[in-house]
């Protein structure tokens, strides 16, 4: 494995792989590396002659009451597990390299985005499609691999990649779970150990709604409300959103037909865990929520 730092060496390199015509999954991540961040790489092995992973901890994604300074970094760790998955090229750059000044052109996400996790982290998405969009250039690949745990970014950046005609394929990555079915994050770690064994409620609670669904309860109110109950009674966590939307249109859903994600974001003291599920719903007579 190859450890890049610097635009011009990871130009020089990519240059190389794609004159030869190779095939180029990337990976890009913020590092603290887990079981998610393994499968991703994981696929993109499978299906690339070149996997090229980045750990950037993006300052511009990050509002200035979250928590950038302390989002977990282990880099020694990570390059360990980035070379046993396989990786070929890791670029890890610095901020000053990725923002060399003030940029004089923004992107700003116009869509999908006032909603779910958008509502509260004003301009988190902004970020994310800055950052993609030098990463991609930079990167060239022909894949690029997300995962479902962070539906509403995989649905900002389809909308992106389609809008300005990037030529890469976004692949999704079905979330993973610990054993007890709690979604594995770099955020996990700031859980006590109380609240760690609350946590797997969130996606309980996902399940249950899901059942419910699936078993005919057509009102939506009462889906959220439920969720939001067992949450309640169950941890010690505040709910900060339950909502249900089509995917990845991410619009309000007038019936239960197609692609339908429901969504949760629990705040606890220190870690706010975000989970969802999608349902594929085949359309019912009567069933206007
Ligand atoms: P992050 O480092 O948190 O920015 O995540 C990098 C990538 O890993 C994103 O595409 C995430 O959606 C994905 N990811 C994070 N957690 C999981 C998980 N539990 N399962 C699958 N993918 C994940």
């Amino acid at each position: 494995m190859k450890t890049i730092t610097k635009l011009t060496a990871l130009r020089e390199e990519m240059h190389q792989h794609n004159q030869s015509g190779c095939s180029i999954g990337f990976v890009p991540t913020m590092g603290y590396l887990h079981e998610g961040h393994l499968s991703l790489i994981k696929e993109a092995r499978n299906n690339n002659e070149i996997v090229v992973m980045s750990i950037f901890v993006n300052p511009l994604q990050f509002g200035p009451n979250e928590d950038f300074n302390r989002y977990p970094r282990n880099i020694a760790r990570d390059r360990k597990l980035a070379e046993n998955a396989d990786v070929d090229i890791l670029f890890m750059p610095d901020a000053d390299e990725m923002y060399k000044g003030i940029l004089s052109v923004e992107m700003n996400v116009k869509e999908r985005v006032n909603i779910l996790c958008g509502k509260k982290r004003e301009g988190h998405f902004d970020g994310v499609v800055t950052v993609l969009t030098k990463l991609f250039h930079l990167v060239q690949p022909r894949r690029a691999y997300f995962g479902l745990k962070d539906a509403q970014q995989i649905a900002i950046v389809e909308g992106l990649v389609e809008d300005y005609f990037f030529p890469v394929e976004i692949v999704r990555v079905p979330t993973v779970r610990e054993e007890d079915g709690l979604a594995r994050s770099s955020r996990n770690v700031y859980l006590s150990s109380e609240e760690r064994n609350e946590a797997p409620a969130i996606y309980e609670s996902l399940i249950e709604a899901k059942k419910k669904i699936e078993s005919g309860e057509v009102s939506t109110s009462a889906i959220i409300s439920g969720m939001k109950d067992f949450i309640h009674n169950e941890t010690s966590g505040r709910v900060e959103y339950v909502e249900i939307y089509s995917f990845p249109e991410l619009t309000p859903i007038h019936e239960w037909d197609g692609e339908i994600i429901l969504a949760i974001a629990v705040q606890f003291q220190k870690a706010r865990l975000i989970d969802n599920i999608i349902i594929s719903l085949d359309k019912k007579e009567n069933q206007h929520v």
